[in-house]
């Protein structure tokens, strides 16, 4: 490898003080030797001492960055603002809590030298991981791959490595919401996936509560087209045939049998609750894609960064 080879690695750190010094001392002593490399921290507005100790350390090794921001602006946009930031040929990005365990990195930089561009992670079914989180994460590929037929593979998190050129095609996506385990499966490149053990976390807890996870995955979904749409459509299509039937029904038995008894307000009501449901739920559907819309047409950043390293 030429000398002026340049690895980057980007960590989101959302409150996690405790763990920042124990992974860059973990990452840099699995770092091959002749490897030159950057460390970048991105503060994604951490209320505890993340801040203090990113300085602390860029103030010890220069090669450890940071970028804070002005306040929690979430996961995939902290990931965002280190691809934008990288300077790297590669930039690997894994998670502060030692959930990713850094003593992969050389296997993915080998990868890389092999002619990888994308060398994603698959985590191994563990018990480090709650059942819930495994069980729903698994359910929400296989979802994910039927609606919209890309391909995410199962046990995909942002551990990964990302050659110089994928970086540049993510960087100059003007997508707000980007979802980047969808995307970059979807752009397609020289992929290899490479197994590996979900560590416990090292300390401090989950900030990925249950409506963020919700939030990320039906952002995944969006993202990827307008399949809810078109379901809806499907949807509503089914509703208005069967109410038809119905009609037709009645109208035989009013016609042609004498053994018409008057429809009792069960089935009326039950009609009208079910189309009203359908109506609201696809006029919900409409107004999630309008929002996005909106949303991206803002042009509002992604991030907003109050401080950095100053870059020596
Ligand atoms: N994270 C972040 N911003 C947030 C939430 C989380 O940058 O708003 C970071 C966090 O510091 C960690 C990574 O994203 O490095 C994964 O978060 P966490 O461990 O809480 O999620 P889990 O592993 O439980 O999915
Ligand atoms: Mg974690």
């Amino acid at each position: 490898m030429k000398k002026e080879t340049q690895i980057s690695i980007i960590v989101p750190a959302f409150n996690e003080a405790e763990n920042v010094a124990f992974l860059a001392e973990r990452i840099v002593a699995v770092l091959p030797k002749e490897i030159n490399y950057e460390i970048l921290f991105i503060d994604d507005g951490s209320t505890d001492e993340t801040l203090s100790v990113l300085k602390n350390l860029h103030g010890q090794n220069k090669q450890i960055r940071y970028l804070s921001f002005s306040r929690n602006f979430g996961h995939q946009n902290a990931l965002r603002a280190g691809l934008n930031e990288a300077l790297g040929d590669a930039v690997i990005s894994l998670d502060a809590d030692l959930q990713h365990p850094p003593e992969l990195i050389p296997t993915l930089i080998q990868y890389w030298q092999e002619g990888y561009d994308v060398v994603y992670t698959v985590r191994l079914e563990n018990q480090n991981q709650s059942w819930f989180k495994r069980k729903t994460s698994a359910l929400y590929y296989r979802v994910l791959g039927f609606i919209t037929g890309i391909c995410v593979p199962k046990g995909a998190a942002d551990f990964r490595l990302l050659d110089r050129k994928v970086v540049n095609v993510i960087k100059n996506s003007p997508e707000r919401e980007l979802f980047l385990r969808g995307y970059i499966s979807w752009l397609g490149f020289k992929q290899i996936g490479v197994p590996y053990e979900v560590g416990k976390r090292y300390a401090g807890k989950s900030s990925y509560t249950l409506m963020r996870m919700i939030k990320l995955a039906w952002a995944g979904i969006t993202s990827f087209g307008i399949m809810p749409l078109r379901l809806a459509s499907i949807i509503g299509l089914c509703t208005t045939c069967i109410g038809f039937l119905y009609a037709g029904y009645i109208l035989y038995m009013k016609l042609f049998t004498d053994s018409f008894v008057v429809a009792g307000w069960a089935s009326v009501l039950v009609s009208v609750l079910i189309l009203g449901g359908v109506q609201l739920l696809i006029i919900g559907i409409l107004g999630e894609y309008l929002g996005l819309v909106y949303l991206e047409s803002k042009h509002r950043p992604a991030y907003i960064i109050k401080e950095k390293s100053e870059n020596d």
